[in-house]
């Protein structure tokens, strides 16, 4: 026969010989089997080994010698065999049955495991009768590693994507079966099991509004090829409808698959509610939820344009509310949050749909009324908002009474751009303000007349304090004999979004009319002593701080005790706080002005008569007050280089002063020989824009820490 000649193993030639008689016509296929890479082994029946090939030897490191006789299953099965497979193979062999393609886990002589693909087949004799079972066995080690690999890296793909929160399908073109990556439901919110498998189905879940966006791009992609990203709410995910972005393409046709479509989709609900959230700020105001200032402008604008084509009226109501700044004070700011928010509520109420509501920021609102063409029917309106404002509010527990003030501005007579309306709408409102609350006031031009300008002065005065738009300059003032710092006097000044500043000569004396000067006087008070702290932190408790008071300010009842509980609460010493009064208002009923100056010197207060000169004020009497400073008015200082009559009065009063026991202070000192004069004929403290103007606290802190340093 040959074999031998051709045969390699030693067994070779009696197991082949064994099987001549049923194997006889394989033989021409020894070759192969002898040089095949798979594994080859023949049992007898009982599933004794009778041949191996080379192969098996080299995968398994077991020889023919060592195993004939021997149950493969003995000698290959170990500790990570499946025992269930093992025992399936071997009933269902025990059947007759074949054995293809199952996976099991063997080991090699050295222990080492590996993992083969096993297929047998029984052989039987003429009778039926198995005679031997033939084994091929292929070694898939490497393969199964592969797709472990690659289901390992298809893990992470899905666990990456899950965590993106996205997703991907494709779909053929010309069929219409999406194919999703695994953990799409969670993206798309739908239940296991639940994803679209066609576009119908997932067009069909979009939200009706979104829809056309979505069939649009798949029409695009498939006829231009061109790339898309839409986005659309997804209904019936739990938690309400999920905002989808899908990014698809066209992927060209390879070897391997035909033209497809490849599409992303991200499930960005929680950035598009992120995104609504900015918007909803960006034009509302957050504690009212009404329109913000950029929205009302926004909407007016339009509104405006609208009325123009159509040749309408418009009316803008600007409200503010009364003393809102003592409810926010007294009882705190979110009792002050909580009346606002009724006012936002009630003023809604008021108005029909289609006007608007807006909150400008503090107690400000403003109404537009469209269509309107008759005042009376605005004042109507007007009024009834204020009696909406006005009706008792039960907040935090107390009952509290709020009014308001309104002004109004038509379109297009008192303006035709946003800004004018506005401005106009606020000027009006100042009026009522001045007209004495709870009211209403038209805008008209002669808003614009002295007297107008008074009224509005005079209302936008009321509001300076709560908008904080007054404050404190500082002018230093030195010892004429050795150049120290010895004090700042407090000079107010009030700064207006409108007007800009304000000089204190023009706004001083309507507050005093107004009775606005007790508000003011306590606030002037309060922060002039409030910055005495400041520079005593920083070293300076010696320097003297001297605040303007008015004569309504010392009539006033009560100022004995503000004084003293602001002395304690800032610390000041004895003497270090200075008022000053003009001499006018010392004269006035000159003896209860001596009892209360009296009165508040015992408590720490020095006193100062201010504007010296002016008035006319007699020997006699200043000798009676308890001061300890004169301010010799800057009216004699002027012209001191010219004015010998000026010179002669400085110099009395110098003297004057100083047969009194008190000190001279020099107002308005603007030149270095006005400054040598005085310090010449004893003059003891100077002050003027020559050593000095009025600064802002921070300039005066710095000037302080120079000072003090030198
Ligand atoms: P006053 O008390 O006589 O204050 C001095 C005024 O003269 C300040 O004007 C100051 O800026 C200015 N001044 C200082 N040095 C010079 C200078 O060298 N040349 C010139 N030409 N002017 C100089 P201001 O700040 O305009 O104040 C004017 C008046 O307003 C004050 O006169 C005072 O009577 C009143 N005032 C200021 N603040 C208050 C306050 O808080 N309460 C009260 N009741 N009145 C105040
Ligand atoms: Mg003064
Ligand atoms: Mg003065």
């Amino acid at each position: 026969m040959g074999v031998e000649a051709v045969g390699a193993g030693a067994g070779w030639g009696g197991a082949w010989g064994g099987l001549h008689g049923a194997l006889g016509q394989l033989n021409r296929f020894r070759l192969v089997v002898e040089h095949t890479s798979n594994m080859v082994v023949i049992t007898d029946a009982q599933r004794r080994i009778e041949y191996v090939n080379p192969s098996y030897t080299q995968v398994t490191g077991w020889a023919l010698e060592e195993v004939k006789g021997r149950r493969p299953g003995e000698v290959l099965h170990g500790p990570l065999t499946c025992q269930a497979t093992a025992r399936e193979i071997r009933e269902r062999l025990g059947r007759g049955e074949s054995i293809n393609q199952v996976e099991l886990i063997n080991h090699r002589k050295d222990g080492e495991p590996y993992w083969v693909q096993l297929n047998i087949q029984p052989v039987h004799d003429e009778r039926g009768e198995v005679t031997h079972y033939v084994a091929i066995q292929l070694d898939v080690t490497a393969q199964r590693q592969a797709r472990e690999a690659l289901e390992a890296s298809e893990r992470r793909l899905a666990e990456a994507l899950r965590l993106a929160r996205m997703a991907s399908f494709e779909c053929n073109f010309g069929q219409d079966e999406l194919r999703w990556t695994a953990g799409a439901e969670g993206v798309l919110g739908v239940e296991p099991g639940g994803l679209p498998r066609s576009f119908a189905e997932h067009i069909e879940r979009v939200q009706d509004e979104d829809r056309a966006a979505l069939m649009a791009a798949y029409l695009r992609v498939a006829t231009d090829q061109a790339p898309y990203e839409v986005e659309y709410r997804i209904l019936g995910a739990p938690g309400g409808p999920r905002w989808i972005r899908e990014r698809g393409y066209h992927l060209s046709a390879d070897g391997r698959a035909p033209r497809r479509l490849c599409a992303l989709v991200f499930d960005v609900s929680a950035s598009k509610a992120a995104q609504d959230r900015i918007a909803y700020l960006a034009w509302h105001d957050t504690l009212t939820g009404l329109a913000n200032r950029e929205q009302l402008q926004h909407l007016l604008r339009s509104r405006l344009d609208v009325a123009r084509q159509q040749g309408r009226q418009l009316a803008l109501l600007f409200i503010d509310l009364d003393r809102f700044k003592t409810i926010n004070d007294t009882l705190g700011h979110h009792v002050g949050d909580d009346v606002l928010k009724l006012c936002a509520q009630r003023l809604q109420d008021s108005i029909r749909s289609s006007d608007l509501v807006a909150r400008l920021g503090g107690d400000e609102f403003v109404v537009v009324l469209g269509d309107v063409d008759d005042s009376a029917v605005i004042a109507r309106l007007g009024e009834k908002l204020l009696d909406a404002l006005s009706r008792p509010m039960q907040v935090h527990g107390r009952e509290l009474h709020v009014s308001a003030s309104l002004g109004v501005s038509l379109y297009p007579q008192d303006g035709e751009s946003v800004a004018e309306l506005m401005r106009h709408a606020d000027a009006a409102m100042y009026r009522a303000k001045a007209l004495g609350r709870r009211t209403l006031a038209f805008y008209s031009p002669d808003l614009q007349s002295d007297n107008a300008q008074r009224f509005e002065l005079e209302g936008r005065l009321r509001l300076a304090l709560q908008r904080q738009e007054l404050s404190l300059h500082f002018q230093p003032q030195f010892c004429a004999f050795d150049g120290a710092l010895v004090g700042f006097e407090a000079l107010l000044r009030w700064r207006t979004e409108v007007d800009g500043w304000v000089p204190p000569d023009r706004f001083i004396p309507l507050a005093e009319e107004t009775g606005l000067i007790h508000d003011i006087g306590d606030w002037v008070l309060d922060e002039a002593c409030r910055q005495w702290r400041r520079w005593a932190d920083l070293g300076a408790p010696h320097l003297r701080v001297s605040v303007n008071l008015s004569a309504h300010q010392l009539r006033a009842p009560g100022l004995q005790e503000r004084l003293g509980r602001l002395l304690i609460e800032h610390g000041l010493p004895s003497g270090v706080l200075e008022l000053e009064l003009t001499e006018t208002v010392a004269m006035h009923d000159p003896a209860s002005s001596i009892e209360r100056m009296g009165q508040l010197r015992d408590a720490g207060i020095s006193w100062a008569v201010d504007d010296f000169g002016t008035g006319y004020s007699s020997l006699a009497y200043l000798k009676t007050l308890p001061i300890q400073r004169i301010k010799l008015d800057r009216a004699f200082v002027r012209d001191l280089e010219r004015s010998t009559d000026d010179q002669a009065i400085c110099s009395a009063a110098i003297r004057l002063a100083h047969a009194l026991g008190l000190e001279l202070v020099a107002e308005g000192v603007e030149t270095a020989a006005q400054h040598h004069f005085l310090r010449l004929h004893g003059c003891d403290v100077m002050q003027g824009y020559f050593l000095g103007r009025p600064i802002p606290d921070a300039d005066a802190c710095a000037l302080i820490q120079r000072h003090l340093q030198a």
